[in-house]
């Protein structure tokens, strides 16, 4: 019996530790750490795996959104009535979007009332604290959140940003600042899905006239055009963010 209860005991021991491990490489440690370089974008496939593993960052919802089972993809929107998006930037959105993934039977927006409290000038744990207060029901549908918001403290040239898996921050002053005789959708367009990109891992490109170019984001480079739809080199750079890590 003293065996069996010893056996039993070695392997509580041994999966424990590699849950500690594979949770401490994922979570804890360095981005460019071997386990997350080789096996994330491996587990981050697997909603039960992510789920106990805790991978939620930015880039781990890349196969909900293209490999979803046919779920419907619903846009929540957070603004407050002074500060609301263009309607036309919805139908470019979800054109470019729909044509990415594929996948949803539908791309859905909700719009939703960022609470009267809520101070747009924000920093970082202001956007922790954003992302974690407003939750959404557990059901057959994925989810991509747009915070609607004034100004990003650390950064203020920043017209986007995430921070987690599922959800996009936008900010209105510097696309104001830019917007000139132009049209505010498409900034708000490309910024979004510059910001999209990102959530299916994909990186910046240096290409100016592209949406993944880090001046979309950061308007301090100032790009002549605001591009609303992805370029070839975009797809290419989205395109090996969803392919398995390869060696
Ligand atoms: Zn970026």
């Amino acid at each position: 019996m003293k065996i069996f209860a010893t056996i039993f005991l070695l392997i509580i021991i041994v999966v424990f530790g590699l849950y500690a491990m594979l949770y401490y490489s994922f979570n804890l440690s360095d981005p460019s750490h071997w386990l997350n370089q080789k096996y994330r974008n491996q587990v981050i496939k697997y909603p039960l795996l992510r789920n106990i593993l805790r991978l939620h960052q930015v880039g781990d919802y890349r196969y909900e959104f293209v490999e979803n089972n046919n779920k419907n993809l619903e846009i929540i929107i957070y603004q407050k009535d002074n500060h609301k998006l263009n309607p036309d930037t919805y139908a470019k959105v979800a054109d470019q979007i729909y044509s990415l993934v594929k996948q949803p039977k539908q791309v859905v927006f909700t719009e939703k009332k960022l609470e009267e409290s809520v101070n747009g000038i924000v920093d970082d744990d202001d956007l922790k604290k954003l992302a974690n207060s407003y939750s959404l029901p557990k059901n057959n549908i994925t989810y991509l959140k747009i915070f609607v918001l004034d100004e990003y403290t650390p950064i203020p040239t920043y017209a986007g940003i995430v921070n987690n898996a599922n959800t996009i921050f936008l900010f209105t002053k510097p696309i104001a600042s830019i917007t000139g005789g132009r049209s505010p959708a498409a900034v708000e367009t490309s910024t979004i899905l510059h910001e999209f990109g990102h959530l299916l891992g994909a990186g910046h490109i240096n290409k100016d006239n592209c949406i993944m170019s880090e001046k979309v984001e950061n308007i301090s480079g100032r790009p002549t055009a605001f591009m609303t739809t992805y370029c070839r080199e975009d797809l290419e750079e989205i395109d090996n963010s969803l392919k398995p890590t390869v060696n």
